[in-house]
């Protein structure tokens, strides 16, 4: 007998369709390197800090939303005395929001951002007892705060690991094709998902300097930079790193 040819063979049951899966980029670094590179970053900058000045959670909400589209320095600049004057949501809410836009009007947006501040205030007074929220859900319903300040607030004030993707991140995120994304949303998932646990809770400081001194946005300081061999950016200028050594107070952060 003839061995059936193919036309002969019942036709297969077609396959249920599975929904699409998301993706997820591929990228050019093993797990060893990601590792060495934030191991480099550690020794750069064994304790690096936030550069916006703050006293307590809710003088940190305040300092991070009005750092929209300003720089930390003109920020600390405007808190310092508005921050002597009320240094909660209860002080700030009884200083209002005009004597709040004296104090703050070297900084851009400077009439919006009081009218946030003295908003974000009187929520927290009446629906979170006075204290700034930990969750990012709880905090995102502050006026003036997103989820980048969100993230930010949870890393800092209250030691919550998080990467808010700010500008050097997003940056740095896809030129050196370590953490592709087209959103900030898609970056921090992308350095969510590579980014070792032990390293996780500086890593948010590390990159925004290393974006700020080295890694800068219109030509990267690849001489000065201690993970160039490592790099797989297509800008980058050399293979040679800089020598790993801890760095200045100035550039620590
Ligand atoms: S080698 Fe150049 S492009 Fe790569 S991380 Fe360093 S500064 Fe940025």
């Amino acid at each position: 007998m003839d061995k059936p040819t193919p036309k002969d063979k019942p036709p297969k049951k077609a396959a249920p369709r599975k929904a699409p899966a998301k993706r997820t980029p591929r990228i050019p670094y093993t797990r060893a390197e990601i590792e060495e590179i934030f191991r480099r970053f550690s020794i750069q900058r064994p304790e690096p800090k936030g550069e916006l000045a703050h006293v307590n959670p809710f003088t940190l909400v305040v300092a991070v939303a009005l750092s929209a589209q300003a720089t930390d320095a003109g920020v600390n600049k405007a808190t310092k005395d508005l921050f002597r004057v009320a240094d909660t949501p209860q002080k700030m809410l009884a200083l209002g929001e005009e004597r709040v836009r004296e104090y703050i009007r070297t900084i851009g947006l400077y009439r919006n951002k009081a009218k946030n501040v003295i908003a974000l205030s009187r929520k927290l007074v009446e629906d979170f007892g006075g204290e700034v929220p930990r969750s990012l859900e709880e905090l995102v319903t502050l006026p003036g705060v997103g989820r980048k300040t969100a993230n930010v607030v949870m890393s800092m004030a209250f030691g919550i690991p998080t990467l808010a993707v700010d500008t050097h991140i997003f940056r740095i995120g896809n030129r050196l094709r370590i953490a592709p994304g087209k959103t900030p949303d898609e970056v921090e998932a992308a350095f969510m998902r590579i980014i070792p646990d032990h390293w996780l809770y500086h890593a948010h400081h590390w990159l925004i300097l290393h974006g700020r001194y080295c890694c800068k946005a219109r030509k990267p300081e690849c001489e000065r930079c201690v993970i160039a061999d490592l790099c797989k950016s297509k800008e980058k200028t050399t293979d040679i790193p800089a020598p790993l050594v801890e760095l200045p107070a100035q550039v620590i952060g």
